[in-house]
């Protein structure tokens, strides 16, 4: 009997942290917790689903389940969600989930609530109760379903921490058939290509230092970067500073670009306009050095420099340099 099923992913064999996060969310919710996972070499993945406490793993395996296309996968869950009849799917926000999350729902004539943050449950009627930032982020909308089918939730990526393995319990291992049938077939995969990532990935990073308009060029990323080496984190952007060609929008921080929770985010130059918020609220702190005291990121920041970066930064940098 699984009540709660997450939609698991994995990468070169090994659970995503996505799904790492999803098993801690599901923990806020009452029932046995359920991890589904499709493609081929599941073994490692099975594992750490077991060590991080769920109660049962699905495997459904499948060469075709390894392409990245989203058609397969929705076909293999909807089989397994018909077999299992879970109140809740929890899907991560990824690349993917955005996709899938609505086909799936779709498939089983289930309620949606996409993009969201935080889930709980109602105590009298058992329905999730979901937490999901409206108007770019200025404001938090509280969602639930109706009815009694099952409920698809959409969780935002590094919304909860990801579960540990320190489970004693080992889970029950289920193998599941399911029929692909010709799925997926209307879309052929010629290529996959990776981004080559330097150093920490940007979500992942514990260190995070992201620079806004108020750096006034690329030039200055460059001892964004420096420090971001020195402390072994990562490097990120306001959308004004990606949007002036500075940096790639693959640093973009914010509702329409990443979402962090790093130790420290400081930030150099950005105004912490509610978009950009909504991507790193999750920071435990925020220091920012800006020349306005009136930025509405101070009310954001735990420690917060008021003056031109000019005279800030370098000063910082070699203090840093000293340190490490
Ligand atoms: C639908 C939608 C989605 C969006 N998504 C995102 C998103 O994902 N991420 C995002 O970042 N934005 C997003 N935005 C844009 C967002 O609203 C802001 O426009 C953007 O975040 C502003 O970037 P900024 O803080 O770098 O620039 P600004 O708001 O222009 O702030 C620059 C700051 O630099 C300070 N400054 C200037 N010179 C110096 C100096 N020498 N030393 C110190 N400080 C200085 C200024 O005082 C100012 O506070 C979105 C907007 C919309 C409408």
């Amino acid at each position: 009997m699984t009540d709660i099923l997450v939609v698991g992913d994995t990468t070169n064999g090994k659970l995503g942290s996505a799904t790492a996060e999803l098993i801690r969310a599901a923990g806020n919710l009452v029932g046995d917790v359920g991890v589904g996972l499709a493609g081929s070499r599941l073994q490692e993945a099975v594992r750490e689903a077991s060590s991080m406490g769920a109660q049962t793993i699905y495997t459904m395996e499948s060469h075709k389940l390894d392409d990245p296309s989203v058609y397969t996968k929705v076909t293999a869950f909807s089989q397994l969600c018909q077999q299992l009849e879970p109140r809740v799917i929890l899907v991560s926000k990824n690349s993917h989930g955005l996709d899938f999350g609505p086909r799936l729902a779709f498939s089983l004539g289930a309620g949606l609530a996409q993009d969201c943050i935080r889930i709980g449950e109602d105590d009298d009627t058992g329905r999730v109760v979901a937490t999901r930032p409206v108007y770019g982020g200025s404001a938090m909308a509280t969602v639930t379903f109706s009815g009694d089918g099952p409920q698809v939730v959409v969780l935002r990526e590094k919304s909860y921490e990801p579960a540990s393995q320190d489970s004693l319990e080992s889970g029950n291992l289920v193998q599941v058939e399911v029929n692909l049938g010709s799925s997926g077939d209307q879309v052929k995969s010629v290529r996959q290509v990776g981004s080559v990532a330097k150093g920490v990935r940007l979500e992942d990073a514990e260190f995070v230092v992201a620079g806004g308009r108020g750096l006034g060029g690329a030039e200055p990323f460059a001892t964004l970067e420096e420090l971001a080496n020195l402390l072994g984190g990562a490097v990120g952007a306001s959308r004004a500073a990606c949007d002036a060609g500075w940096v790639n929008h693959n640093y973009q921080v914010g509702l329409t670009g990443r979402t962090i929770s790093p130790n420290v985010y400081l930030t150099v130059g950005i105004s912490g306009a509610s978009q950009h918020m909504a991507g790193c609220s999750g920071s435990r702190n925020i220091i920012a050095i800006n020349k306005d005291r009136e930025a509405n990121i101070f009310k954001e920041a735990r420690f917060g420099v008021v003056g031109d970066w000019n005279a800030i930064l370098p000063s910082f940098l070699e203090t840093v340099r000293e340190l490490v």
